[in-house]
């Protein structure tokens, strides 16, 4: 059933190497029975490598309960480990003095919107160019979307160029706008005005369940998703440049001691790493500052904002799919940036949430009491009434814009998505920029392991890409200082302009 390649794997080779060979499967189906996880599958083939490597945690994208898995390993004849992909290559496997390590053509950090875009178009590539390059995304979250915070408004630009047969694929991307409000609240009162977003063509999704989606996708070619895992150090070589990631260590007790389940965390050495950790990324900020990232370009620092949302399934009679309402005003005082927003999705769920910029004035203000007095605004009270909360969370949303977007590259490979600070502020989005950015640096990486250009390519084509043109048109939205206009009011009257 599976044929395996007799091509060296193109990354530098390791001390102690060991190999590790990946089979070309010859389908899907036999690379574990239907409907098996791969977690199960891994720990019975060979239990000793899931608890070496630390798999056992593995849990799969998960967006279908019956899908086909595409992963498994077991030991061949000589002993030696072999790991089963859809597409085959060798793999270095390396027991080094400390722990394992395993080569990869691509490393991505982040399984976000913009992590698997850039999974996604950078197979795409190999198999247009019939090229063989093995790419696995790290996720720290237990499962693929699980740090995602559900409820958004989709530009679908991003997704349409992707992968432009989404409606046809069962994307979970069904809920167009049908209308847009925007409310000036008071105390007691919520005032009209008219709405200064354009949500046409806009969709309200669950934003986690569109990032599992976009997981199954990129494993079906070929990507490997290691989700349970954060990359929690960079791996250089002599010369400085980057060569990938190291994962936690696991079993460490509070005071930092060894428990008796301690196991070492798997280095993953790249040719080509992408970070794409979301917002203030904690590998990213060192990248930054260790390769003055701000600096190259004269970047301004990045200015950061806190989102709470929660998701409330509702009374059906209240709830009507693909509303959209944004407000400004109350709760927040004259002198605070932020807003709130509410979205209704499908099956009787609607996310809410308050966006709090973290300059406030006041040292006593909390952003969650302000969200629980908005839940109690009359004109919002009456909507929740009956209903429950089925998820909440909080995320920081960078507010920073063009002028505190970093130089993206660094020796060894990009940063991408929200980590560079790519959210369009006055739209609060992200998700297409963080996307399209994610596609761009893929086809950098690309050039780079296939054609032999590098990784500037990047830098020049988001420069050239409407992601750049948009950050540009919103360029004076936030820096400029607020005299006339109160903060809360400033904060979305600009969107008129
Ligand atoms: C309250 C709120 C509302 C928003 N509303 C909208 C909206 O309506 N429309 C819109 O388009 N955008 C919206 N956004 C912005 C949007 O969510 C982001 O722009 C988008 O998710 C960025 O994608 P990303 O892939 O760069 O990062 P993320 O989506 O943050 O994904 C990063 C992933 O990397 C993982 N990760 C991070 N660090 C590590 C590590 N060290 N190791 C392993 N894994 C790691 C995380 O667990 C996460 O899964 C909103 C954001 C917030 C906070």
């Amino acid at each position: 059933m599976h044929r395996f390649l007799s091509i060296s794997s193109k990354s530098t080779s390791l001390k102690n190497q060991k190999q590790l060979h990946l089979p070309l499967v010859s389908s899907v189906s036999s690379a574990t029975p239907k409907g098996q996880s791969c977690s199960h599958y891994f720990n019975q083939k060979s239990p000793s490598l899931g608890s070496r490597l630390g798999f056992d945690r593995f849990i799969s994208s998960g967006y279908f309960p019956n899908r086909v898995n595409l992963r498994g390993h077991e030991r061949n004849g000589n002993g030696f480990l072999r790991l089963k992909g859809l597409v085959g290559e060798i793999r270095n496997y390396s027991s080094e003095t400390d722990r394992e390590s395993i080569d990869y053509d691509v490393v991505i950090v982040g399984a976000g919107p913009a992590g698997l875009s850039a999974a996604i178009r950078f197979k795409q590539l190999c198999r247009e160019k019939n090229a063989d390059f093995s790419v696995c995304v790290v996720e720290k979250g237990a499962e693929v979307g699980a740090h995602i915070l559900s409820g958004n408004v989709f530009e679908p630009r991003a997704l349409n160029e992707l992968l432009p047969q989404w409606k046809d694929e069962e994307a979970p991307i069904n809920v167009p706008v049908s209308s847009d409000k925007f409310w000036f609240l008071t105390k007691d009162c919520a005032i009209s005005l008219p709405s200064p977003f354009d949500n046409k063509g806009n969709y309200v999704i669950s934003l986690s369940q569109l990032v599992r989606w976009m997981g199954v996708k990129a494993e079906e070619l070929g990507v490997e998703i290691y989700p349970g895992f954060a990359a929690s150090e960079i791996l250089y070589d002599e010369d400085n440049n980057v060569v990938g990631i190291g994962t936690n260590d696991m079993g460490v007790a509070k005071d930092g001691s060894r428990k008796e389940n301690f196991q070492r965390g798997v280095a993953l050495k790249g040719r080509i790493t992408l970070l794409a950790e979301g917002c203030r990324g904690s590998l990213s900020q060192k990248i930054m500052k260790e390769y003055k990232l701000r600096e190259k370009v004269q970047a301004q620092h990045q200015t950061y904002a806190l989102g709470i949302k929660e998701v409330w399934e509702i009374d059906e009679k209240k709830h009507k799919p693909g509303a959209v309402l944004h407000t400004l005003g109350w709760p927040l005082d004259s002198k605070t940036y932020g807003g709130s927003f509410l979205y209704h999705m499908k099956d009787r769920q609607i996310s809410i949430g308050l966006v709090v910029a973290l300059n406030y004035h006041n040292p006593f203000l909390n952003p969650y009491e302000e969200f629980q007095k908005l839940k109690h605004h009359p004109s919002i009270k009456s909507l929740l009434e009956g209903g429950s909360v089925l998820q909440y969370g909080a995320r920081t949303l960078n507010e920073g814009g063009f002028q505190s977007v970093p130089y993206p590259v660094f020796p060894g490979g990009a940063i991408i998505g929200c980590s560079a600070g790519f959210l369009n502020v006055p739209k609060i989005k992200g998700s297409h920029t963080a996307m399209k950015s994610g596609m761009l640096a893929a086809e950098a990486t690309f050039g780079v392991l296939h054609g032999g250009s590098n990784m500037e390519a990047y830098w020049d084509a988001l420069r050239s890409s409407w992601v750049w043109e948009e950050l540009h048109r919103a360029r004076n939205y936030r820096p400029e200082p607020h005299i006339f206009v109160s903060g809360s009011v400033h904060f979305h009257l600009h969107l008129f302009i």
